[in-house]
């Protein structure tokens, strides 16, 4: 990218949508190509020894661990919809996860994590961060309160998701940034389920937004990616550990281009993973068969009003329980004809999966795998995709009747 390209601060504040097009790429400084170049070069040439030297002073751009002009494009971007000084992408959710907690802690150190994770990120605290000595302590955030009694003099850091995966429930962040800050820990918030064209925690007090690009903000399930974002040291900081010699989990060009190019449409896309997503939790709260919805943007939802003042809008993730508990749950499933049995999320194929399922087929392998806490075994979370709502309202239906 060329200097004279707009940056953040200088950039008049163009609305939401047009940034997601826009940002950090002018045409004039790439052969007036109107979408951006995918650079494929694992290093970069100098004029002189003067100029190699100036760039190693810089922290260096001459390296693609350390630097790439298409992945930086698609850092300014993110950085710009989330209102975030800096941002780091990285190859995947959980190289995001990983980056972001061997940079920034250290054996000794004590990470609080609220009771209910993404299985992976789960694990990474169970079984992963004590072999190196950082210890997690999980608790219920769904009450800030609880933070309280789980801080100790070690404590470095809280790490929560909103909305929560699998659940879809939502957790306040400002009431619990408030008592973290308060208590002097760091703030990491994990913001996958939302992403920023709905939600935006660095605005509610967090310090670092992780996001899976996988999901949402790419969109069509065809590709990985992870990104960290915040104040501009503390994104340094994991750009120069996490990323130059602890994971060297960069992302490749491909991706990258790919994940802008979802960008570009993820402000319509959510608009239509809300709105089919709300008909949807309606039809299930109303059904004789439907034990339970979890859909914060239903008004009847006790976290109602905390969705309202941290979202613009609901996203396509809910979950439910039925009647039949675990076994209904298997059937309901097999009957569905048009929605697919998969374990991702955010794309424009609705998606749906039974983590308890999921958990029982994998104890063959892993004798310590479990649900996580607050996760029982007749939740169903789906991920409502872009299709026709009456199409996806019918295919539950007919599922739901055929029980
Ligand atoms: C999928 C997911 C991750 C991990 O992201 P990957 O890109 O799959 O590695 C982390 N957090 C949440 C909430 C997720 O849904």
């Amino acid at each position: 990218m060329a200097a004279s390209e707009r940056t953040a601060s200088e950039e008049p504040l163009l609305g939401f949508s047009t940034r997601a097009i826009h940002h950090g790429y002018d045409p004039a400084h790439h052969s007036r190509a109107v979408s951006h170049p995918i650079y494929t070069t694992s290093t970069f040439a100098f004029g002189s020894v003067a100029e190699l030297d100036a760039a190693a002073a810089l922290g260096g751009r001459l390296y693609a661990r350390e630097f790439n002009p298409t992945t930086a494009l698609l850092e300014s971007r993110l950085a710009s919809l989330e209102g975030a000084e800096d941002a780091v992408v990285i190859a995947s959710g959980m190289a995001a996860f990983g980056a972001l907690i061997l940079s920034l802690l250290s054996q000794g150190d004590e990470l609080v994590v609220h009771r209910t994770l993404y299985s992976n990120t789960t694990s990474m605290t169970e079984q992963g961060l004590p072999r190196f000595g950082i210890k997690t302590v999980p608790v219920d955030l769904s009450d800030p309160a609880n933070l309280d009694a789980a801080v100790t003099s070690r404590s470095k850091a809280v790490y929560f998701e909103t909305p929560i995966n699998p659940t879809g429930d939502v957790l306040d962040i400002v009431a619990v940034a408030d008592r973290a800050r308060r208590a002097g820990l760091l703030v990491f918030v994990d913001g996958t389920f939302a992403s920023p064209a709905l939600q935006r925690p660095l605005q509610h007090g967090a310090d670092v937004v992780l996001h899976s690009l996988t999901k949402y903000i790419s969109g069509h399930g065809d590709l990985l990616g992870g990104a960290l974002l915040g104040q501009a040291e503390l994104i340094e900081e994991i750009r120069d550990r996490g990323l130059r010699y602890i994971t060297g989990a960069v992302p490749s060009p491909v991706a990258s281009s790919l994940i802008l190019r979802g960008i570009k449409t993820l402000p319509l896309r959510m608009e239509r993973h809300g709105s089919n997503a709300l008909a949807i939790a309606r039809m299930l709260d109303a059904h004789p068969l439907v034990e339970w919805v979890n859909y914060p943007l239903l008004p009847s939802h006790p976290r109602y009003a905390i969705a309202k003042k941290q979202m613009s809008a609901g996203s396509g993730m809910l979950s439910f329980g039925l009647r039949g508990g675990f076994e209904s749950a298997r059937r309901f499933l097999d009957n569905l004809k048009l929605i697919t049995l998969a374990v991702s999320l955010g794309d424009a194929e609705t998606l749906i999966m039974h983590p308890a399922s999921l958990v029982r087929a994998r104890l063959a392998v892993r004798p310590e795998a479990h649900l996580q806490r607050g996760v029982e075994d007749d939740l169903i979370r789906l991920s409502v995709g872009l299709e026709v709502e009456a199409d996806l309202l019918g295919d539950l239906e007919q599922s739901l009747s055929g029980l």
